[in-house]
């Protein structure tokens, strides 16, 4: 059995036909990939898909993802597609019936910040950036029910663009896969974990205002619809890079507002922030660290309803209430004990906050709360030590802890994160979009954590086979 079985097998979790071989480890650590046995593998299993039927979901609860709640609902679906959805419905006849018995149904969420591919559980690096290991990645997401994923900045684009080729076409699944290339100053860019690989393939750089310009009108005309724009120098860690001055980022962003490109801007400053929202800017990586939010920022914040990604899991883990993965049993599921076990002696625990940092925790949460309404969810993972998939319950946990309802949360996870980003067919239950959902074993609007309580996710109406998936990562190689 090679590699490419593996894939093929696992992503087949359909309705009616679930039944899976087993596969072994060995075969997902192979590197040597061949798509197209894959996909014509996919092709004939596909054809036991019972394509025409409708599904129907009964007695849930149905949290649309917009803040509407249906206590005791159904839910019906064909294909890929959301049929209908509401208390009491008109169900074909022939309709496959599902009783969940009240259980209840959330839309699949939508991360819009993570760094695919680098992660390799137990090292990290360039290297790692392969058809099978960015695959790998988008299921992983779909385990925790992330059913849609951008990833921002460092994709190796030959690579990334063939693996999402492919899962338009239909063979490979996982959560929907979003590239979104960089830019920044020369030499600049992400954190030195990635510039300080001899492999990085580097950002796009923007050098002076036509010349930004012109390098956002080559990637719209690459079919690119998201770019990101790393706004700091991180001077004092590299040297020489300079910061992204406003005249390049406001060529940047007229140019993309131009060509219809959303932009977002990695911005950790409340001045930042300000110059680039006055500049067009309307969605940040990143929330402002350094400093209280003002009257002045908030009011041009809801004026231009700007999408926020804070990132609380970055910027949490010095905090005495922090729990690392490895002592998190939800974090079990996606690795083997001998990676649990490497985290675990590699740790060092935080040190006591100093007074300032504890003073900055707190605004740091003010600055949240302030911002509830427009914050969207981004994880970071695959960067900074953060987990694909588990990191977004993290996440949704941080949210309420800061001062979030759960309702509020889930919103700014699914419809508000797809907004952002012009994702219309994800991030709610309604008839017409896509079957992307998760079904809980607990009302997540009582307690945030219950969103880990995952009984089945679907993803383009089919159910994600994650019994198969938590066998094959946990398997030591
Ligand atoms: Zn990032």
């Amino acid at each position: 059995m090679t590699g490419s079985f593996l894939y093929s097998t696992v992503q087949c979790g359909t309705l009616e036909n679930n039944h899976h071989e087993p596969v072994n480890k060995s075969a997902m650590t192979s590197r040597n990939f061949t798509l197209h046995l894959i996909f014509a593998i996919a092709l004939i299993l596909g054809q036991s898909l019972n394509a025409q039927s409708m599904h129907h979901f009964a007695n849930a609860r149905l949290i649309l993802g917009n803040g509407d709640v249906i206590e005791q609902g159904s839910l019906l679906i064909r294909n890929e597609t959301i049929i209908d959805i509401g208390p009491s419905l008109d169900i074909p006849t022939d309709a496959v019936f599902y009783d969940l018995g009240g259980q209840t149904i959330i839309p699949a969420l939508v991360n819009t910040h993570a760094h695919l591919g680098w992660e390799a559980y137990g090292d990290w690096g360039s290297q790692y950036f392969t058809d099978e290991n960015l695959i790998d990645h988008l299921y992983r997401h779909a385990y925790y029910g992330v059913g849609t994923i951008i990833s921002t900045g460092s994709d190796e684009f030959e690579i990334a663009n063939r693996v999402k080729l492919e899962q338009l076409r239909g063979n490979i699944k996982g959560a929907r896969y979003h590239l979104s290339p960089g830019l920044g100053s020369p030499g600049g860019g992400p954190n030195m974990r990635f510039t300080n690989d001899p492999n990085f393939w580097g950002v796009n750089p923007v050098t002076d205002p036509e010349q930004a310009a012109n390098t956002v009108r080559r990637l719209a005309s690459e079919g690119y619809g998201i770019a990101k724009i790393w706004i700091d120098s991180r001077d004092e860690l590299r040297g020489a890079q300079i910061k992204v001055v406003p005249e390049i980022y406001r060529s940047v962003l007229q140019t993309a507002t131009d060509y219809d490109m959303r932009i977002i801007a990695h911005a950790t400053t409340l001045a930042d922030h300000k110059s680039l929202v006055n500049a067009g800017n309307r969605r940040f990586i990143h929330m402002p660290y350094d400093m209280a939010v003002d009257d002045e920022y908030l009011d041009i914040v809801r004026k231009n309803n700007v999408y926020i990604v804070p990132t609380l899991g970055m910027i949490t883990k010095q905090e005495p209430y922090y729990i690392p993965a490895f002592k998190d049993p939800y974090f079990y599921d996606q690795v083997p004990q001998s990676v649990i076990d490497s985290l675990n002696s590699n740790y060092t625990p935080p040190a006591k906050l100093s007074v300032e940092a504890e003073t900055l925790s707190v605004t740091h949460a003010n600055n949240l709360y302030k911002l509830k309404d427009h914050i969207i969810l981004g994880t970071d993972a695959g960067a900074v030590g953060d987990f694909f998939g588990y990191a977004d319950h993290v996440e949704l946990s941080l949210f309420v802890r800061m001062g979030m309802t759960p309702m509020e949360a889930i919103i700014a996870s699914t419809s508000r994160s797809a907004q952002a980003f012009g994702l219309t067919n994800v991030g709610m239950l309604q008839a017409g979009k896509a079957a992307d959902f998760v079904i809980l074993n607990a009302n997540p609007l009582d307690d945030i954590n219950n969103t880990r309580q995952i009984s089945d996710v679907y993803i383009r109406g089919e159910r994600v086979d994650r019994e198969s998936w938590r066998n094959i990562w946990t398997q030591e190689d």
